[in-house]
């Protein structure tokens, strides 16, 4: 595997109509390295004009251009293009994702950019089944419906996975003949940009993806209001997310909520402990802790609470934190100092609590960059604000449980609805506590397991709507009815 290098990169300019062009106040933004802290690059700073200017492109190109109206072989073809480039432009995509994320090298190749090349490749085959049906009724007519595409789709994704949550958006969009205007987060832009270069470069014709890059209360809320957007697909926090929906609401345009999470894994008395370890870990290591199907939180039979805290002590202790490019490296920074200081306010609550820090519990100092390290905290009631909400860092609560009902009554004790999970070797305790977990995923057994295939998505203030599988294609489409009189 060819070691990757932090990137030299150019300042990033707004892709809109397939050019790039600077921001009409001419202002910029600096993208910093959260592993130093340091100022990399700059990108322009939109504003509602420049939304404005992305949204007439993207109305252009879905009114009068062919995307739309081009066959769902075609834009297949396109696709898969995509994936192709996003396959042979890897380590460039790897570097700048891990240089503004903060990721570790392995983890972007492994995870955000292949699956990004998968979520394409899915969505490229299902852009050739998008289809309607004939119903045959007793009347003298010939009725059937058709999918079409829903015109301009405004996306805005957050900073945790830029490309992987762009592309959840973009894929299915594009394959369902819609055009997008795309506002990334602003701490975290840079593959945004570069995807609508691979775009282009696949074939996608100019105006049918834009990237504005700007801030939320700006551009992000100028595309949520713009009488030309046909749908919001947003994924962010509960509290952005509750007004993203009742903004878009008011124009009654359709919207998908990804949310945020606070998932419990529940640990059996029957679990096989080394699968129970593994998953916890990767609960809430995995991407620094940023990860909203993360699972914070951990219920553990009373009967291994001590054992299982013990072994997550030892365990965390030697999880490779430190540089992103360095390959070895599982845990990286946070991808932003206001984060790190979200997750410093969390553990002195949990510590007010009554919480006992058993791993971590402090920050490290490398280098200027914005570590945490890997922290388990036991003993805390339910109702601490540190179990209760949302704390998106490296850190694992554990609780101890009794009975089922109580693992069950814990798992769902919070707002969100997210994902959740279980430990047992037990097939029908699977089964029969897969089905009261309220969630829009659960996992038995493991933790994280995803593919384009499975739809995913939350329930109560983790949002709604699904993205990946058939149901994401369905969700950028409507269906129109047509009657033909045979009298
Ligand atoms: P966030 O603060 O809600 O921001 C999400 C996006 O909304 C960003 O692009 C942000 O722009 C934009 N935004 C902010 N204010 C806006 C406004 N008034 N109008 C329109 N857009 C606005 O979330 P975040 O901190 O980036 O991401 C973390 C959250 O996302 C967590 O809660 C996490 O659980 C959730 N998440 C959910 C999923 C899922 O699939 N359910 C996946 C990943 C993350 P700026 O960046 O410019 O502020």
């Amino acid at each position: 595997m060819t070691p990757v290098s932090r990137p030299h990169l150019e300042p990033g300019r707004l892709f809109i109509d397939g050019r790039w062009r600077e921001a009409d106040a001419k202002v910029r933004r600096d993208v910093i390295d959260p592993s130093t802290g340091k100022v990399v690059t700059t990108v322009a700073e939109a504003d509602a004009t420049d939304l404005d200017a992305a949204v007439a492109a993207a109305r252009k190109a879905f009114d009068e251009g062919p995307w739309g109206r081009t066959s769902g072989r075609e834009r297949s073809r396109v696709l898969n293009r995509v994936a192709e480039l996003i396959r042979q432009r890897e380590d460039e995509l790897v570097a700048v994702e891990s240089l503004d994320v903060g990721k570790p090298v392995s983890l972007c190749r492994a995870v955000d950019v292949t699956t990004a090349a998968e979520v394409y490749e899915y969505f490229a085959a299902l852009a050739q089944g998008a289809d309607g049906a004939a119903r045959q009724i007793p009347l003298p007519v010939h009725a059937y419906s058709r999918r079409e595409p829903l015109g301009v789709v405004g996306a805005i994704t957050p900073f945790n996975f830029p490309l992987i949550l762009s592309t959840s958006k973009l894929a299915p969009a594009l394959a369902a003949g819609n055009t997008v205007v795309h506002k990334p987060a602003e701490e975290t832009p840079l593959s945004a940009l570069l995807m609508a270069e691979i775009l282009a470069e696949a074939g996608v014709p100019d105006g049918v993806v834009n990237v504005v890059t700007g801030s939320g209360p700006v551009v992000g809320e100028a595309l949520l209001r713009h009488p030309g957007v046909d749908k919001i697909a947003f994924t962010g926090s509960t509290a952005i997310g509750r007004h993203a929906a009742s903004t878009a609401g008011e124009a009654l345009k359709p919207v998908t909520m990804e949310l945020g999470g606070n998932a419990a894994q529940i640990v059996f008395e029957d679990a096989d402990l080394d699968k129970a370890i593994g998953s916890a870990i990767k609960g809430f290591v995995f991407n620094t802790g940023q990860f909203c199907m993360g699972g914070p939180r951990l219920l553990v039979h009373r009967s291994l609470y001590g054992t299982i805290l013990e072994i997550l002590a030892g365990a965390v202790a030697g999880v490779p934190l430190g540089d992103p490019f360095d390959p070895a490296t599982v845990i990286g920074p946070m991808a932003g100092e206001r984060h790190l200081a979200k997750v410093e306010e969390y553990v002195r609550i949990a510590k007010e609590d009554g919480g006992r820090i058993v791993a971590g519990g402090a920050r490290l100092d490398l280098d200027g960059g914005y570590y945490y390290r890997p922290t388990v905290i036991a003993d805390l009631g339910n109702d601490s604000r540190a179990v209760q909400e949302e704390i998106f860092g490296p850190v694992l609560t554990v609780q101890a449980f009794d009975t089922e009902d109580e693992a069950v009554a814990l798992a769902n004790s919070t707002p969100y609805g997210l994902a959740s999970g279980l430990q047992t070797r037990d097939l029908a305790r699977a089964h029969r506590v897969a089905a009261r977990l309220q969630a829009g995923i659960v996992w038995v057994n493991d933790w994280a397991m995803l593919d384009p295939a499975i739809p995913f998505g939350g329930v109560k203030q983790s949002g709604f709507g699904r993205e990946y599988g058939p149901e994401a294609l369905e969700s950028y489409t409507r269906v129109k009815s047509v009657v033909i009189s045979l009298a």
